[in-house]
């Protein structure tokens, strides 16, 4: 039971589809009830994971894997410590993928 908010009179249905209801007393009317539609885009950002390809880019050598066994790994160097020192070489199994480095 609805009461008016102006006279404090019982609100009367007065339109059962648009569910209005109406002071009989003051003359008071509600509007009509908007249904209120929550459109949710749940547009979950898909985190697309990084695939590195960098590795098949690189160049293969054949070396053994301390892991596995394997006997090609693909290379890259890197200047590590000052640069007056060689470039060292870091290694990773085309296998297993296990990653080393050259110890000189
Ligand atoms: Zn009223
Ligand atoms: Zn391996």
């Amino acid at each position: 039971m609805l009461f008016c908010p102006k006279c404090g009179h019982i609100l009367t249905l007065k339109d059962e589809k648009k569910k209005k209801l109406v002071c009989l007393a003051c003359g008071y009317s509600t509007k009509e009830k908007k249904e209120v539609k929550l459109k949710e885009k749940v547009e979950k950002a898909r985190k697309i994971e990084v695939v590195d390809q960098k590795m098949s880019t690189l160049p293969k050598i054949t070396i053994d894997c301390p892991k596995c066994g394997h006997k090609e790994a693909y290379y890259w160097t890197m200047q590590t410590r000052a640069a007056d020192e060689a470039e060292t070489r870091f290694f990773e199994c085309v296998k297993c993928g296990h990653r080393w480095r050259e110890y000189k």
